[in-house]
């Protein structure tokens, strides 16, 4: 009897990409398309690595890296497509609105550490190139569309926000085609849209540092969800510090208050950057910022095990 209608059902899908775990949940009255538009949305995903990664030597970013850097390109600036010019904006609005908080060019310095390898720069290099993070040298021109940076040793890296760029993106891709219910998640950057069909989605915050499991439950429709975490990427110098992936642009060093903050919000693009934003900031001047905001909110969990709400989520608004 069911044969001549198409079978509606959930389709699941997850990939490694970005250098993270990228999953996709969707419903779709059509279960052969809801497939199809997972796959879309991984190409998608693929697209924004291939285009934006600093580690690709390809990709766009590793272009302007290489030559909006050079003394030449303040005369004649690269040209960028309208994508990288709304990403380049959308990085310096934060950097202005976190006073330098937010900072893309911190991988001016950022760029020397590895990991993996458990090495850092070293503290007379992180001088050399202190001068050369600081946003206000990358030089936008929005109608141009084109770019330059002032200091020759400006390097940029836009894994605060890219993440969360992504999963708006495939939400948008989702939503053009009719989905009503679905989630994407790459790494600590979530989505969704609409409901589970009756019931909000239930986005964990991972217990930081050390605890295995969720800290936290929050239900959520038609909402962004961004956690930035000092267990993400990181290791233990001969010190004994916890060296980890969020810089301080003031400093070069990672920075030693925060184990994990999650901002909620209606955009990826916004609430990613307002996590690293915030884990930079710290929990008194984060907690400000957000507040101030209109439709964000916070959790943010110090490495001493505190947590702090911002006011609409205390308030129980949520
Ligand atoms: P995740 O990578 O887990 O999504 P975040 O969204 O906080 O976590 O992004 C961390 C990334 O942001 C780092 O790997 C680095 O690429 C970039 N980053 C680090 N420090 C800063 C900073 N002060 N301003 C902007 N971007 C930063
Ligand atoms: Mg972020
Ligand atoms: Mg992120």
């Amino acid at each position: 009897v069911l044969s001549t209608v198409a079978h509606a059902e959930w389709v699941h899908r997850q990939a490694d990409i970005m250098g993270t775990r990228v999953s996709v949940s969707l419903w779709h009255t059509d279960q052969a398309r809801g497939e199809a538009l997972a796959a879309q949305v991984m190409q998608e995903m693929k697209r924004i690595d291939n285009t934006y990664s600093p580690y690709r030597e390809t990709s766009e970013l590793s272009r302007l890296n290489r030559e909006a850097a050079k003394p030449q390109a303040v005369n004649k600036p690269i040209a960028i497509d309208a994508e990288m010019t709304r990403l380049l904006d959308k990085s310096l609005f934060y950097g202005r609105l976190t006073d330098g908080a937010f900072d893309i060019t911190f991988a001016s310095v950022g760029r020397y550490y590895d990991y993996r390898a458990g090495k850092a720069p070293s503290d007379s290099q992180a001088q050399q190139l202190a001068e050369a993070i600081d946003y206000r040298h990358v030089v936008l021109d929005k109608t141009e569309q084109s770019v330059y940076y002032q200091h020759p040793a400006v390097y940029i890296d836009l894994g605060g926000i890219a993440k969360g760029y992504a999963v708006d993106r495939a939400i948008e891709l989702l939503e053009n085609d009719g989905v009503q219910h679905a989630s994407v998640s790459a790494g600590g950057d979530s989505r969704v849209l609409g409901d589970r069909r009756g019931r909000p989605w239930m986005v964990g915050i991972k217990k930081p540092r050390g605890g295995e499991g969720v800290a936290i439950t929050l239900p959520l429709t038609d909402t962004a969800i961004s956690t930035s975490g000092d267990y993400e990427r990181y290791f233990i110098n001969e010190d004994g510090d916890w060296v980890h992936h969020i810089i301080n642009p003031q400093t070069g060093k990672s920075t030693a208050e925060l184990a994990s903050v999650t901002i909620i919000g209606p955009r990826g693009f916004d609430t990613d950057a307002l996590s690293t934003s915030v884990f930079v900031l710290g929990a008194d001047e984060g907690l400000a910022l957000i507040n101030r905001l209109s439709g964000f909110d916070a959790v943010i969990i110090t490495r001493k095990g505190k947590v702090h709400y911002s006011d609409g989520l205390a308030a129980g608004e949520q």
